[in-house]
């Protein structure tokens, strides 16, 4: 019998380049959904999103950037004002707890400015290669590939990677995907992940990308 050849890496990046023109064509809007003007805000924005939504996460950000500028401003800040700013989001308490260690380190070893490089940023405590890179790429225009839950799901279906580890997900498509467009990758599988590919019952029928996809529980119409 004859032996399944795994794809190779050329296949997979071809495979790429497709998944990108297409998707690009039917989610030209897609972007990072969480609002910020500079890295700390995305840092804290972040911080609050990690399992909660992100238009929740938008509108408690528009009174709390207002009143903390600075790394400095929550560091300074009694964790009870700061878990009064942020309770409409879940785990409050701890995530106030986060803003303010990350904040102290921020002060305490990088003068108040978000670090610009990885090993820096997953050095704060609470920031993961995730958040990390999601920074890096977006707020500091590096080509950087982090690894949410959308990134992840579609990479396995669509058979970019065999891996579970988001830090392995994140290695393997650093390898396949163009340098130039990681970021955008990124931001249009999250949309697609969202809109088509969900994750209990994806919408296989109606995928632009459904002749490329080998999962093997696709839906049928
Ligand atoms: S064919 Fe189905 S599983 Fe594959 S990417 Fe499209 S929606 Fe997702």
């Amino acid at each position: 019998m004859a032996a399944t050849r795994k794809p190779s890496s050329k296949a997979k990046t071809d495979v790429v380049k497709q998944v990108l023109n297409r998707l690009e064509k039917i989610h030209p809007d897609a972007k990072l959904d969480l609002d910020f003007t500079n890295p700390l805000e995305l840092l804290i924005a972040l911080i609050l999103a990690a399992q909660a939504r992100d238009d929740l996460v938008n509108q408690v950000t528009v009174p709390l950037f207002k009143n903390y500028r600075t790394a400095e401003d929550y560091a300074r800040a009694s964790l009870p004002a700061l878990q009064e700013q942020i309770r409409k989001i879940n785990f409050y308490r701890n995530k106030a707890k986060s803003i303010h260690n990350c904040c102290s380190e921020i002060v305490a070893r990088y003068g108040g400015k978000v670090p610009d490089n990885l090993d820096d940023l997953i050095s704060l405590p609470g920031v993961g290669r995730k958040t990390a890179n999601i920074v890096l790429g977006n707020a500091f225009g590096r080509q950087a590939i982090g690894v949410d839950t959308h990134v992840m799901r579609l990479s396995q279906r669509l058979g970019l990677t065999i891996n579970t580890n988001p830090d392995k997900i994140e290695f393997d498509l650093m390898s396949i995907v163009p340098e130039k467009q990681r970021v955008r990758f990124c931001h249009l599988l999250q949309y697609h992940g969202r809109r088509v590919c969900l994750a209990k019952k994806p919408r296989c029928p109606e995928c632009a990308i459904e002749n490329l996809c080998p999962y093997r529980e696709k839906t049928k119409s």
